[in-house]
């Protein structure tokens, strides 16, 4: 079928309404980017769910990172987003003003320079992300060993897919299929959401980034449905392959294990994060139980929207009060956050 039958068939669906969820926030960023709503029927909704590395991680996370980035000879390298992340008082950057010494970084590699350069000054690297980011931090540990380095920490807030998407369909979220990431696939392989398929019956599309390539799993997916399927069905398979990067997933199992982990606007859920293994506990700077603080701002809503169950638009701060100069909450700060890609989007 031509790309443009495509985009008719999605413009002039006229079924039963379809909620789709996005679980990647490039994919969240990629569809705002694109337009992708505009083509679709306003009986298909997309919805951004807790993809977003920086959004759904919990501001005691960030409080934990000020404390360290005061400490004595100690500072926090991180990506530039989570530096302006609210914690539950100040963020990051905010808390410079205060004494905590914290420096951007373009890569978690960047550290092992510094670390060289710098002996006397201990550096704790914000491990965030999901599956396809975990293995990196995996190779920056094994350097910092290889190359003797005992100034190197990582704080982790590693986050694995499938226990948070069990922990909404367990709570009720209203969603007919999901677009599974293809970043996320491209690490473990497509069948990496086969067993919630099934449980849930429920189908996923595993999709790259492009607009074509975004259309196309969309399509796929709404078929699925209209055709009551479930199980994985793989829309990116230039780069995602059934048994995933045998390297990376090494990497990732040899130096991290599941753990239970805090989401923003979630709690805890069990076995859905990376922790360190007992045997590199050396380099943890304290991740092991950091729970949601409860002082967060209760005006925002960000927690509902990771969860699917409001739009950026429903909260009161949104453009108003919140916008990216003036963030009051996490989605607000990074661009693949929801609340910022709409804030674009209104623009
Ligand atoms: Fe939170 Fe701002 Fe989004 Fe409202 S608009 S939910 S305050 S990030």
């Amino acid at each position: 079928m031509e790309i443009k039958e495509i985009i008719e068939y999605l413009q002039n669906y006229q079924g039963p309404v379809i909620r789709l969820m996005e679980v990647c926030g490039s994919h969240t960023a990629a569809i705002s980017k694109f337009g992708i709503r505009d083509l679709l029927s306003d009986r298909i909704e997309l919805i951004s769910g807790p993809g977003c590395p920086v959004c759904v991680t919990p501001s005691a996370y960030v409080d934990r990172l000020i404390e360290l980035a005061k400490e004595p000879n100690t500072c926090v390298a991180t990506f530039g987003d989570l530096l302006r992340v609210p914690g539950s008082s100040k963020s990051l950057s905010e808390s410079k003003a205060d004494g905590a010494n914290a420096q951007m970084v373009y890569s978690p590699m960047d550290i092992l320079k510094l670390a060289k350069d710098n002996p006397m000054t201990n550096y704790v690297f914000a491990a965030v992300g999901f599956e396809t980011t975990a293995p990196l931090y995996a190779l920056l540990i094994e350097e910092a060993m290889k190359q003797n380095l005992s100034n190197i920490r990582i704080l982790t807030a590693l986050k694995s897919m499938p226990n948070v998407i069990a922990y909404l369909l367990r709570n009720e979220a209203q969603i007919d299929g999901f677009l599974a990431p293809g970043h996320v696939c491209a690490i473990t392989g497509a069948d990496y959401f086969g067993k919630l398929a099934e449980e849930f019956h429920i189908p996923f599309a595993v999709s790259g980034f492009g607009d074509e390539e975004l259309v196309v799993a969309i399509y796929g997916l709404v078929r699925m449905i209209e055709q009551k399927e479930t199980g994985v069905k793989n829309f990116y398979p230039s780069v995602v392959e059934s048994g995933g990067n045998a390297v990376a997933l090494d990497k990732l199992n040899t130096y991290f294990e599941p753990c239970t982990v805090a989401w923003r606007g979630m709690g805890e859920i069990e076995g859905s994060g990376f922790c360190l293994r007992k045997e590199y506990a050396q380099f943890d700077a304290g991740s092991i139980g950091l729970k949601e603080d409860k002082k967060k701002n209760h005006a925002c809503r960000c927690g509902e929207i990771l969860m699917g169950k409001a739009k950026p638009t429903d909260c009161p701060l949104f453009a108003r009060v919140c916008n990216p100069s003036n963030p009051q909450g996490a989605c607000m700060v990074s661009y693949e956050g929801s609340c910022f890609t709409a804030f674009q989007t209104k623009a």
